[in-house]
């Protein structure tokens, strides 16, 4: 889990926690997993952008 400052959040995302949009412009967080049996390049496929506050109640 790696948070990504206001200034780093240029595209829009969806959060898988709340199904909505975060924003370009909105801190959040990229969260992977780093141990995937099927190598780096798919753990970096399967990042997923979560808001803070909802990757904190996940
Ligand atoms: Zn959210």
């Amino acid at each position: 889990m790696q948070p990504i400052s206001a200034t780093q959040a240029l595209k829009d995302y969806r959060c898988p926690g709340c199904t909505s949009i975060i924003a370009p412009g909105t801190a959040h967080v990229v969260v992977w997993r780093a141990d995937g049996v099927m190598g780096e390049s798919a753990d970096l496929a399967a990042r997923r952008h979560w808001h803070s506050h909802c990757w904190r109640v996940a």
